[in-house]
């Protein structure tokens, strides 16, 4: 029995929220520039132009480091509303391609194009169309991967960054990923790539030469992943999504914190991923904000507001009162907000 080969298309916008407002203001272009909230807010950069980038800028560093880097970025608060309205029309051009499109954040998807019968069923002629469509009707270049696995497609879309379109055809699988190092890998964050550098696997063929036994002793159940990802087998399909209802980060600590006190100050760095997050799906309109946390006896607990903003001093208040209920070190600390249902958005317009 031989598996059908899949066509996947990971299709992501270049600098998304500084390309809308380069677009919006040609000014903006050859300057560094970059969207998040102010160092007095303890804000992150959620995107910057490329001319930031040769500072060192990106995407998720904390705003003060951003300025000091380069004191004169010019940094904008960001126009949420216009970027969702873009993100809508570029969603929409995906869905006229298949309706099967799997949204990451407003300016990044996953398509599954396997069963398109346009194009000759070429899906680099898709990915052609795709971009030539989305910069005619928005202004804005998308740089397109195109793979027969999601973790592939996504490789391929960064490969060529700007305005990219990079195609890993099935026979070309084996030999890219060969080469590949392994911190490319799905789900290989800092701390799983410090552990496999420490053992001296550098690429995807180091890997490869790991039996399976010795990956799941080294990584638990994560180094079955890694043991397919080495072989470019990624069969996660293309999930249309169900609306979002929350957005949160949460982290298991090595060691259990011992007290309130270590536990609030581990919520900054918290609030900080969390705030990057949000900013990634647009600051969407909010009903109320929670803080999860696991105790060392394993127990979890939940506790919401509603109405509350989402700075450090609210999500103190909140962890402070969920800590009391057991008096226990901490194992695991979560933070996030609760989302407006959609129907609800189009009536109301809420402040963010
Ligand atoms: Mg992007």
């Amino acid at each position: 029995m031989t598996q059908r080969v899949r066509k996947i298309l990971h299709a992501d916008c270049d600098c998304f929220y500084a390309a809308v407002e380069m677009r919006d203001d040609p000014s903006l272009r050859e300057i560094p520039i970059a969207i998040g909230r102010s160092r007095e807010h303890r804000g992150v950069i959620a995107t910057c132009n490329y001319p930031a980038r040769t500072y060192g800028i990106h995407s998720a560093m904390p705003t003060a480091r951003a300025l000091r880097l380069c004191p004169h970025l010019t940094l904008l608060p960001g126009d949420f509303d216009k970027y969702r309205e873009v993100s809508r029309q570029i969603q929409a051009i995906f869905h006229e391609l298949t309706p099967l499109v799997e949204p990451l954040s407003l300016d990044e998807a996953f398509l599954d194009v396997t069963d398109v019968e346009g194009f000759q069923g070429s899906a680099t002629w898709m990915a052609q169309w795709l971009k030539r469509e989305c910069l005619a009707r928005t202004g804005i270049t998308v740089s397109v991967g195109v793979a027969p696995s999601k973790f592939l497609a996504k490789i391929a879309s960064d490969w060529d960054k700007p305005d990219g379109l990079t195609v890993i055809p099935p026979e070309r699988v084996e030999g890219f990923v060969e080469s590949l190092p392994v911190t490319k890998l799905h789900g290989v964050g800092p701390a799983t790539g410090a552990r496999l550098e420490a053992l001296e696997i550098a690429t995807c063929a180091d890997l490869r030469r790991q039996p399976l036994e010795r990956l799941l002793e080294e990584f638990g159940k994560f180094g079955h992943r890694l043991y397919e990802l080495a072989r470019g087998i990624d069969e996660r399909p293309v999930k249309v999504e169900r609306e979002r209802k929350s957005v949160s980060v949460e982290s298991t600590f090595d060691r259990d914190l011992p007290d309130l006190e270590t536990a609030r100050a581990a919520l900054a760095p918290l609030c900080e991923r969390l705030e990057e997050r949000l900013a990634r799906h647009g600051h969407p309109p909010l009903t109320g904000i929670f803080v999860k946390v696991r105790f060392d006896d394993f127990n979890l607990t939940t506790l919401e507001s509603r109405g509350l903003a989402t700075d450090l001093a609210s999500y103190r208040s909140l962890l402070e009162q969920a800590w009391a209920r057991a008096h226990r070190p901490v194992r695991l600390l979560g933070v996030g907000v609760r989302l407006l249902p959609e129907g609800a958005r189009q009536q109301l317009s809420l402040p963010i």
